[in-house]
């Protein structure tokens, strides 16, 4: 169980600053026990709801509350087949209210999941939510955008960030608007120590792109960084619900032991993967039982030849034959308790986009040109904000910069950014509408 309790996650959603109701949700289900780990998994879902009036709120939340009870009913079938038909029989439920009502018209939502297992992480995804995996120096998007923009991009064979002005916000697939729907499921992707997945609205990812979701998620802790993500977006003009979920795999030391490199460690490594392969296979009453018999030939070639020692073979043959037989008896009685092995279907592990996380110079001038422009705009305003709080931060980023430590300069900058951000963001609804700031674009 090499990554039971070593998950840390946080998850948030925001309504933003331009609207009145949050049609996003998100779940997280996490296994409470071994056994649910290994039959099971960590679940986490982020759904994005669409339709007037309340209506997209209906369908986020059903998708977040019935995909897993589904996946749980039919996980006995394996992740793929489970998450599918979880995706498959929440969208002909939500379909089945969109169309019985015509105040429910154009009832939809995404949906967004990601299932922690032993064998590795899954996806299974509809929509233009998305799912992105932080590794080392690399964001990469797990998931494919099922919109108007990546489709386009896709048939004209280009990057969908070379397609110029076309709408980015329609989708072309999701849970709800007919009774069928494809769902894209990816996996098993392997999991490393450090790991960290985001799941996310468009909230975020329109208005914070990938290379800086990377960077903060690199420098603050889970929930810090979820936190700030969210207000950062808003900073950013917050004109749709914000969601983020983000999920770390903790330090797994039992479940990656590094390569052995010496000629003998080889060669031990190799004995060990031997036997373990060995034991995978072959039941150990019936290594027990081979060994026995084994013994007994010996002690029939010994008494044979009148050898000393046939006595000691005789006796530690019929040991181990009464062990093997015992042993087999109690194997046959556990297999019988525990679930059968869930078949693993081979499905693809895509990663559609990947940037490199640099925190740079630039970057750190970035931000600190941001929160000086912020600074300046809340001076001009009485509202309460925690200045002594932001100057600290400001100062240990400024002590980080002149050492070229660009990282601490980085990690202070977004802890400075948000004590500004905050009351910020916190105040601005209250505000006239005429006040837009010079730093709304994606400048910041
Ligand atoms: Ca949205």
């Amino acid at each position: 169980m090499p990554f039971f309790k070593e998950i840390e996650h946080f998850g948030v959603t925001d309504v933003g600053v331009k609207r009145t109701h949050n049609q996003d949700a998100f779940t997280v289900q996490k296994a409470p026990d071994r056994e649910h780990w290994l039959r099971v998994g960590h679940l986490f879902i982020v759904a994005d709801g669409m339709g007037g009036h309340a209506v997209g709120e209906k369908a986020s939340a059903k998708a977040v509350q019935e995909i897993p009870l589904t996946y749980v009913k039919y996980v006995h079938e394996g992740p793929p087949t489970a998450l599918r038909r979880a995706f498959q029989e929440a969208n002909a439920g939500i379909n089945a209210v969109g169309t019985s009502n015509p105040e429910f018209r154009g009832l939809g939502t995404t949906a967004t999941a990601l299932l922690l297992r032993d064998e590795g992480a899954w996806l299974a995804h509809v929509g233009d939510s998305r799912a992105y995996r932080i590794r080392n120096t690399q964001i990469q998007q797990l998931t494919y955008d099922h919109s108007y923009a990546w489709e386009m991009a896709r048939r004209l064979g280009i990057p969908p960030e070379e397609l110029g002005e076309v709408k980015r916000n329609v989708i072309v697939r999701s849970l709800g608007p007919d009774p069928l729907v494809q769902v894209d499921i990816e996996g098993p992707y392997p999991l490393e120590d450090g790991d960290t997945f985001v799941l996310c609205s468009d909230g975020l990812s329109n208005l914070v792109p990938p290379d800086e979701i990377g960077a903060i998620l690199a420098v603050l802790p889970v929930e810090e960084a979820g936190r700030f993500l969210v207000e950062l977006a808003n900073l950013r003009g917050g004109p749709d619900n914000i969601t983020v979920l983000v999920v770390r795999v903790g330090e797994t030391k039992d479940s990656f032991v590094s390569p052995p490199t010496g000629f003998v460690s080889r060669m031990t490594a190799g004995v060990r993967n031997g036997l373990a392969a060995w034991n995978r296979r072959v039941p150990w009453p019936i290594t027990i039982l081979l060994v026995g018999f084994f013994l007994a030939i010996t002690f029939v070639v010994f008494a044979a030849a009148n050898l000393p020692g046939a006595s000691v073979f005789f006796a530690a043959a019929g040991v181990c034959i009464a062990g093997g037989v015992v042993g087999l008896y109690l194997h046959a009685k556990q297999e019988r308790n525990t679930p059968p092995e869930v078949p693993v279907a081979p499905v693809s592990a895509s990663i559609y986009r990947q940037y490199p996380v640099r925190i740079d110079a630039s970057l750190v001038d970035q931000f600190l040109k941001s929160a000086l422009q912020l600074k300046e705009q809340l001076e001009a305003r009485d509202w309460k904000v925690d200045w002594a709080g932001y100057r600290a931060q400001a100062d240990a980023a400024a002590r980080g910069a002149g050492e070229s430590d660009y990282i601490t300069a980085f990690r202070h900058h977004c802890r400075a950014l948000g004590k500004l951000a905050a009351p910020f963001n916190s105040n601005r609804p209250k505000e006239e509408a005429g006040f837009r700031p010079k730093w709304e674009s994606t400048e910041l």
